[in-house]
């Protein structure tokens, strides 16, 4: 029986490009949409931007546009950008639209009906001079625990240590630079830890849909049960959904000056963006999403993919908002891990932080990164490494090397010798072909999203395709007196088998299906209905080069256009970074509770300290080091009369170029010491984590004022 499935990707924020880390989700989700098409189930595949909140709000104010031109102009780039990587919504909305307001303002009323929603008065930081409240995010200040500068409102990015930003020292306001002040304020709570929301998750999040899939994951479930705790116990607080203005979002009824806060409506953009759709399309009907009851009968399942980082709001607040505004509950949450560039965060300064855009405008093929991005996922919530030197490789050797030659050895002679038309197909051969297919599992890894498996059994087919041609080889045949008939038979029967390959490969490869299609003359390829091999007599187009091979130049290209001049600047922040409650907070510190930080070493004397002499110096040259992969060679001025030379072990996040021109601080009274390739004569400084593999390294800066020769104390 055919399903019908709405499908959900999670909405990016409307305040930054898409780029290689957010496209991991948009992938794999919509390999799954294709692949569900392919069976004949009816999909309904939606997204939005997701536009609400104060940090839109404000890169407005500082563009000098209104937060709706802002959303325009960015709704626009996203949209290229998914389109670019085959990404293809059905429709893509905003949550800046009357249907998202009118579902927002109907599901807070039934709340407000079933005696969830509070008010309370809280204290926060208030900026006098901008005059609004502050974003967390917002607040900076001295560590209450090692008294580091410039630390954010919630958490302590040198020692690690997490508090309220009214446990800051002299903070300060991010946006005005004024020294806050706290005030009170009115703020609406959706009560979350009311006895029937807790019964009602304990359940949900166990549990399993109509289709007996559980709902999330094993491992979303288990942190599930961490958040909720022990049967009996209650661990969840109530969620403050509302903002006081200037807010950019929907004001709340009945509550002048009060505005929905922007993860309270961003999920209810899947429902507005949905019936934006049927709205546009006339022959959809409209899922009653109101009616629990009878979004039920309708068995149409509605399956979310997210980001783990927001696993908290779509598997706690999202459920509990939909079941007791009597609205029907996500069949499946798909969640999804980070990615990683060749090991580490991705990162500005090694120009691993790649926007979706400059991948398209460098040229390289969208379908090289989808068929990378699918052998990386699992369907588990595990990180996913994008190593460049492996992509190139896999690129190379299975879809060219495998997957393209077979169809590039045959096609020439079925064109040139037989005018294009094919000869019956060899028996045996497709018999066997289609046996080894039907013992796999391809289909069932599509359905569970393990990629990665269903990957491989293709190219294990590919190579039994390649095996029956390398046994016949037809460029031997087409030499041979009276073989026309057999070099005929061997060539149809390969392009039956690619015309196969290319059907378990279309979900990942949509692009590079068509251009098969065309080559072959055939119909869209399904996945249901007669599997015949291509009939004799059937016309095939000549021949065209299907795809290209990665070269690693391509690929260094797409680095030095990502790769930013200076030392990283912070990344525009992510909303929930940038907007975030007290319970997010929590959310997020439990998920970053493994990212520690190296402990302090033990106490040295001020007379121990002053024995390193340590100087402001500019880079006056920087190099490469012929046979060295980790060292730059710098030229350092101190003030003395000549610079000092120090190979310092930065290659890997710098390129020597950039260094060129800047300020930093060196060891001068380091003893000199030979190396293979010449003196060092000191020691540059820079940070990095413990074992300085994930989070990069940083040299360091003085302040503007500081001149060369200037000691450190
Ligand atoms: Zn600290």
């Amino acid at each position: 029986m055919s399903r019908k499935i709405l499908v959900t990707n999670a909405l990016p924020y409307a305040n930054g490009d898409i780029h290689l880390g957010h496209l991991v989700g948009y992938i794999q989700c919509d390999i799954w949409v294709r692949y569900q098409r392919m069976r004949g189930n009816t999909v309904h595949y939606v997204c939005a931007d997701d536009t609400h909140g104060t940090p839109v709000m404000l890169r407005a104010e500082k563009e000098g546009v209104t937060p709706e031109a802002l959303i325009a102009r960015v709704h626009g780039e996203h949209l290229r950008d998914f389109t670019d990587f085959g990404v293809a919504f059905d429709h893509y909305h905003s949550t800046h639209t009357p249907e998202n307001r009118a579902y927002a303002e109907d599901i807070y009323g039934k709340l407000k009906t079933a005696a969830l929603i509070d008010t309370r008065s809280i204290e926060q930081f208030y900026d006098p001079v901008k005059e609004m409240f502050l974003p967390d995010r917002f607040i900076k200040g001295e560590c209450p625990k090692c008294g580091a500068a410039d630390q954010y409102g919630d958490n302590c990015e040198v020692c690690g240590a997490a508090y309220a930003p009214t446990e800051l020292k002299n903070p300060y306001s991010a946006v005005s630079g004024a020294k806050p002040v706290l005030r009170s304020s009115e703020h609406y709570f959706f009560r979350l830890s009311d006895d029937r929301a807790v019964a009602f998750l304990r359940e949900w999040t166990r549990g399993s849909n109509a289709s007996g899939v559980k709902r999330l994951q094993a491992e979303a479930a288990n942190k599930m049960n961490e958040w909720l705790g022990e049967d009996g116990e209650n661990k969840l607080s109530d969620w403050d959904i509302s903002r006081d203005a200037p807010y950019f979002g929907f004001e709340i009824p009945g509550a002048p000056g009060k505005y929905f806060y922007v993860w309270l409506d961003a999920p209810i953009g899947y429902l507005a963006s949905f019936n934006k759709l049927a709205q546009i399309r006339g022959d959809i009907v409209i899922e009653d999403f109101t009616d629990a009851a009878r979004a039920e009968a309708s068995a149409t399942e509605m399956v979310h993919f997210i980001g783990k980082d927001i696993l908290y709001f779509h598997a706690l607040f999202w459920p509990a908002m939909l079941k007791f505004a009597g609205y029907r509950t996500p069949s499946q949450l798909c969640v999804n891990g980070f990615l990683t560039v060749d090991g580490a965060k991705m990162s500005k300064s090694r120009g691993t932080f790649i926007t979706a855009r400059s991948y398209v405008e460098q040229k390289l093929n969208p379908e090289w990164l989808r068929y990378y991005f699918a052998g990386k996922s699992n369907g588990t919530m595990e990180d996913v490494d994008l190593n460049l030197d492996d992509m190139i490789a896999k690129v190379n050797s299975d879809l060219v090397g495998k997957f393209v030659n077979i169809a590039s050895r045959c096609a020439g002679f079925v064109t040139k010798r037989f005018e294009g038309r094919l000869a019956a197909t060899d028996a045996a051969a497709t018999a066997a072909f289609a046996a080894a297919w039907a013992s796999g599992s391809i289909a069932t890894c599509y359905e569970e999203r393990d990629y990665s498996r269903a990957l491989r059994e293709i190219m294990h087919l590919a190579d039994l395709a390649n095996q029956y041609v390398n046994e016949h080889k037809p460029w031997e045949l087409a030499k041979q007196e009276g073989q026309e008939t057999r070099l005929h038979e061997v060539c149809s029967t390969a392009l039956t088998m690619f015309r196969d390959l290319t059907r378990y490969l279309k979900p990942v490869l949509p692009a590079l299906a068509e251009k098969v299609e065309a080559f072959l003359a055939i119909a869209d390829l399904d996945w249901h209905g007669d599997w015949i091999a291509l009939p004799a007599g059937h016309t095939i187009t000549p021949y065209a080069h299907l795809m290209t091979r990665i070269e690693r130049k391509q690929i260094d290209a797409l680095l030095d256009a990502n790769r930013e001049s200076l030392a990283p600047a912070a990344s525009a922040a992510p909303k929930a970074d940038a907007d975030t409650s007290s319970q997010q907070r929590h959310a997020e510190k439990q998920q970053h509770a493994a990212a520690a930080t190296e402990a302090a070493a033990a106490h040295i004397s001020i007379d121990d300290f002053t024995k390193v002499d340590l100087r402001i110096a500019k880079i006056v040259d920087a190099s490469h080091v012929d046979g060295a992969d980790k060292l730059i060679r710098l030229q350092l001025d101190i003030g003395e009369d000549r610079p000092r030379q120090v190979f310092a072990g930065i290659k890997s996040a710098y390129d020597p170029a950039t260094l060129v021109g800047r300020l930093t601080v060196m060891v001068a009274n380091l003893a000199p010491r030979k190396m293979k390739f010449g003196m060092s004569e000191g020691m540059v400084l820079a940070a990095s984590d413990p074992d300085g593999k994930t989070g990069g390294l940083y040299i360091l800066a003085p302040d503007n004022g500081a001149t060369p020769g200037m000691r450190v104390k």
